[in-house]
């Protein structure tokens, strides 16, 4: 079963009358087996559903309309097998509320040399036909991916299939309710924003509930299942000695697993996608969340910390389009460095909150004092991210828009003992490498908290930005400095024409 199963992507193929009934059967029968191989590609997280041919503006927009309002279709890939004339597209183009890939393909990946007539010249057209879509894709200024290669070359439905992640976090964040306890960290401006913009331009819903909401869930918290919740941290975790149920501070594993329930009732019974809590306002909790958030974390759910909204949409955005894969994802913060020359890092964690899908083995679950927040000691998981290729990347609001900065990044194996460190941790090398990257990402004003993936490279996000008209600035290993400060420069003038007036 495909990761992302419950969502369609609809195969629409251009043509028009002219051709005949016998072309038109056979574009129909090349389009059908193109949509089904891309469909059972592993790459293609999605279904694929071919829909018949389109060679009327009727047509066409009957078919946009619908995938528009199919809520199970997160989006449609367009293809002219034949010459579809344009101007017939433009009725359905401007209505199309859903994102699009155009496909530009070909039925036979070979000229047939020997054999090759008009009537081929004719069927075999998306060279002509497709050339005659991108332009007026463009004239509408209509935001798409454009993939182009033959349908069996395996890097045709990789592409696809990082568009269709991106789709489905597209239609994730239309529909993402988020729930915040507790305002923003006093003082702290980068994790504020518009939440009307976010709204108006993700579609996300971000209110606040009173804490006392949150304490009152759980206290409410029934004692059965604070028991079932300490048996699952027993059998997935190793928990220490002094939290075992024969161990001085099993009250206060109780009581995490107590603020676990409580939490996890409250954003199922409001149909929340994500949350926001802050050490600075905890209501009558006893410890600020640790073990709780990350296990919400690890179960698909979007947190931010400090009350930083923006963060909580994105790692909610980034659980939906890793669907599947392998790697995990979770809220993270450049906390601090590893500056010698021979190979500077960063050390990345947060006071608790990382999620437990990025470890390396099995977690270990501690209690440790917490410096700052007045409370009780808090539950926690500890681990090091396992190494590999991976994604960082955080959202600001520069007051006109919203911005996100991203960086590859390579995680590091964490060879030195950190006996007095007791948080769970990634280390990584940015690329291209430390002091460039973080040029980079301070001269864009970068957010200080981020999410972390292991699970895909930067095209689902680049994709997704496309889809949004969110502007993105991708630190990479081919990045260049002068040249980036200058795609910033060229970037704010082109937000602000593309705003108007
Ligand atoms: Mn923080």
């Amino acid at each position: 079963m495909k990761p992302l199963d419950q969502y369609e992507v609809w195969f629409l193929t251009g043509s028009q009358e002219l051709y005949g009934e016998a072309t038109l059967q056979q574009v129909a029968a090349d389009s059908e087996r193109i949509a089904r191989s891309l469909g059972d590609a592993a790459a293609v997280p999605v279904r694929i559903v071919y829909r018949p041919v389109l060679t009327s503006a009727t047509a066409i927009a009957a078919a946009i309309q619908e995938a528009n309002a199919a809520d199970t279709c997160v989006g449609v890939i367009a293809w002219m097998h034949t010459f579809s004339p344009a101007r017939m597209w433009i009725a359905g183009l401007r209505a199309l509320q859903v994102p699009l890939l155009h496909l530009h393909t070909q039925f036979n990946r070979d000229l047939p040399w020997a054999e090759i007539d008009m009537d081929f010249m004719n069927l075999h057209q998306a060279a002509h036909g497709d050339r005659e879509f991108g332009f007026i894709e463009t004239r509408l200024g209509i935001a798409r991916k454009t993939v182009v290669g033959h349908w069996e070359d395996p890097r045709i439905p990789a592409r696809i299939g990082a568009w269709a992640r991106a789709a489905c976090g597209w239609h994730e964040v239309h529909r993402l309710r988020v729930a915040r306890f507790g305002d923003n960290m006093r003082h702290v401006a980068d994790t504020e924003g518009d939440k009307v913009e976010a709204q108006i331009r993700l579609g996300v819903t971000v209110n606040g509930f009173p804490l006392s909401q949150l304490t009152d869930a759980v206290t409410a918290a029934p004692d059965d299942a604070v028991d079932d919740m300490v048996a699952a941290y027993e059998s997935d975790y190793e928990v220490a000695p002094e939290l075992r149920p024969d161990g001085a501070r099993h009250g206060e594993l109780r009581e995490a697993a107590r603020i676990e329930v409580g939490l996890r009732s409250l954003l199922t019974a409001g149909g929340f996608g994500a949350f926001t809590d802050t050490f600075e306002d905890l209501g009558g909790l006893h410890q600020l969340p640790g073990i709780a958030v990350q296990r919400l974390m690890a179960d698909g759910y979007g947190f931010g910390a400090e009350g930083d909204w923006k963060s909580a949409v994105l790692v909610r955005l980034f659980k939906v389009m890793a669907s599947g894969l392998p790697g995990g994802t979770s809220f993270m913060e450049d906390y601090t460095y590893h500056l010698d020359p021979a190979g500077p890092l960063v050390l990345g964690a947060h006071m608790l909150e990382i999620c437990p899908s990025l470890a390396a083995g099995r977690p270990s679950c501690e209690i440790h004092p917490l410096s700052i927040g007045g409370r009780s000691d808090p539950v926690r998981l500890v681990f090091d991210a396992a190494p590999g290729p991976g994604l960082v990347a955080g959202m600001t609001d520069l007051g006109d828009r919203l911005r996100i900065v991203a960086n590859t990044i390579d995680v590091v194996e964490v060879t030195e003992a950190l006996p007095r460190l007791p948080v769970a941790r990634a280390l990584w090398r940015p690329r291209p490498d430390l002091p460039t990257a973080v040029e980079a990402w301070l001269t864009a004003g970068g957010a200080h908290h981020t999410v972390m993936t292991r699970a895909f490279d930067p095209e689902p996000l680049v994709d997704f930005a496309e889809m949004a008209g969110i502007e993105l600035l991708l630190i990479d290993e081919t990045v260049n400095l002068p040249a980036f400060k200058n795609e910033i420069r060229w970037n704010q003038a082109y937000h602000h024409l593309a705003r108007g007036l």
